[in-house]
């Protein structure tokens, strides 16, 4: 790091990358150090609830959202073994069929797009990195 910021936040999954966004956005200083693309897990596939409308709006990353063109989902079907359970959501609102390094990369741009300082490395390197 350059220079020590106000606020360190560890992990740009959505939680990272949200409170990231919104304290850049309040004016501090962020850095947000989370795994390089290529070290994390293979993608996740998630259903977002048309409740993240709201999390987009406190956020402000509807737009960023809409662009990424996720699949708009009436609701979602569940496999237990050989039995299937169809739910859909209330009142025929449609949600987001994302992949988790999907969301994570339009967050994480959004997170760098309000002033947060965004570092894709491992952790326990950067820590060994501050001691020594
Ligand atoms: C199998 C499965 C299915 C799911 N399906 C759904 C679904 O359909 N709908 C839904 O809403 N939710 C679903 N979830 C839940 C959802 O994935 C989590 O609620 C969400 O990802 C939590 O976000 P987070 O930011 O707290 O943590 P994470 O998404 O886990 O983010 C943590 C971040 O920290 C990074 N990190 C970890 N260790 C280090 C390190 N040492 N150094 C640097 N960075 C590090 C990781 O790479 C990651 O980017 C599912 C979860 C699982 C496991």
């Amino acid at each position: 790091m350059s220079r020590s910021p106000e606020i360190l936040i560890i992990g740009g999954g959505p939680a990272g990358c949200a409170a990231a966004r919104l304290l850049a956005t309040w004016g501090h200083d962020i850095v947000l150090i989370t795994r390089p693309d290529g070290a994390s897990p293979a993608p996740l596939a998630e259903s977002i609830p048309p409740s993240g409308r709201k999390l987009w709006s406190v956020l402000g990353v509807q737009d960023a959202v809409d662009r990424a063109g996720f699949v708009r989902a009436t609701g979602n079907t569940v496999w237990w073994g050989a039995e299937s359970r169809v739910e859909l959501f209330a009142d025929g609102e449609r949600g987001w069929q994302v992949t988790d390094l999907a969301l994570a990369r339009v967050l994480l741009d959004q997170a760098r797009a309000a002033g947060a300082r965004v570092e894709q490395r491992i952790v326990s390197q950067t820590c060994e990195r501050l001691r020594s």
